[in-house]
């Protein structure tokens, strides 16, 4: 009975919540349950009993042979231990690689104190096991940091982490970042580190003609008559288009006269303008500008399809 409260009490937040059976040779403790006459000591075992959901299993001493064999047998005990071959295998390894090979020769006439062998073993600084490059040991120990279970496919830094704590190789960090690139199942279910892009900001919608337009410029055109690009005004209310002939490399004060001459002479002065960052204008310059004008600027982002999409799509048909 002592060794069942023994146990309860190491495994207790194990067993807690949980129905189990307890199965035991001793027939009088499989009693103990529905026992009438307790001593004092009995009395406690109950009441730390009492929380647990259990069954006193009886089983005769019989039928337990082999549980019994185990736990009486001393040298029977290594059983229970895990035992790999990956130490063999990395012995063997290190008379087939010419690095180590090299390493155990100056650690064997004490030439070298970065390295050291142990049991056969050559170990570096910080109690590493050498790996040596032979058959698929290297790689066998990035899947077993990598793509076990426990481990689940982490990156790059907790992989290598894992293994450097107990092993070393040179490169060991390039073949990592090579298998942790390769891996199927990491490139099936990409982590996206990147913040979210979050909501788009469309532009203000306009209520007259006029109101609102979009400016871009087609440049690099063939000269014609001494112009070599076309600035394109487009209502963003109409969708009405004006196709003005400007120079080649056209500054921020020709646009701007440009502009007056075959826009605002027309249909006023809006109040806003689109404009994507064109090459020939500087921000600056058009804040500037426009500022002059008494005309808010809203730079849209280049290549930004949602905000100036309507004057690309009239550009391309220009074009
Ligand atoms: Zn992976």
């Amino acid at each position: 009975m002592t060794t069942i409260i023994h146990c309860l009490r190491v495994w207790r937040h194990y067993l807690l919540g949980a129905r189990f059976i307890v199965k035991t040779d001793n027939i009088a403790t499989s009693y103990f349950q529905s026992q009438k006459k307790l001593s004092p000591k009995q009395a406690r075992w109950q009441d730390f009993l009492a929380e647990f959901d259990y069954v006193l299993e009886y089983r005769p001493g019989k039928a337990n042979v082999v549980a019994d064999a185990l736990s009486r047998k001393a040298e029977l005990e290594s059983i229970s231990t895990v035992l790999g071959d990956l130490p063999t295998g990395i012995k063997e390894g290190l008379g087939h690689d010419p690095v180590p090979k090299e390493l155990v020769k100056l650690a064997e006439q004490g030439k070298t104190r970065q390295f050291w062998l142990e049991d056969g073993l050559l170990y570096t600084q910080g109690r590493r096991i050498y790996v040596p490059k032979w058959e698929e040991l290297r790689k066998d120990l990035i899947r077993e940091c990598h793509d076990t279970k426990w481990v689940a496919h982490s990156g790059q830094k907790c992989t290598r982490a894992l293994l450097e704590s107990s092993y070393f190789w040179p490169q060991i960090r390039d073949q990592v970042e090579l298998y942790v690139k390769t891996c199927l199942v990491c490139q099936q279910d990409k982590v996206e580190n990147k913040q979210p892009a979050g909501l788009l900001e469309p532009l203000p919608t306009s209520e007259h003609p006029w109101d609102s337009i979009t400016l871009d410029f087609i440049s690099s055109l063939p000269k014609s008559d001494g112009f070599g690009s076309i600035m394109v005004v487009i209502d963003w209310f109409s969708k009405y288009g004006t196709f003005i002939p400007c120079p080649k490399d056209c500054t921020a004060e020709e646009a701007a006269r440009l502009f007056f001459k075959n826009v605002v002479k027309y249909w006023g002065l809006p109040k806003h303008i689109v404009s994507d960052r064109d090459p020939h204008f500087t921000r600056r310059l058009w804040t500037e500008l426009f500022k002059f004008l008494g005309s808010e600027l809203h730079f849209s982002t280049s290549f930004h399809p949602q905000t100036d999409g309507q004057t690309e799509r009239v550009n391309s048909l220009l074009e």
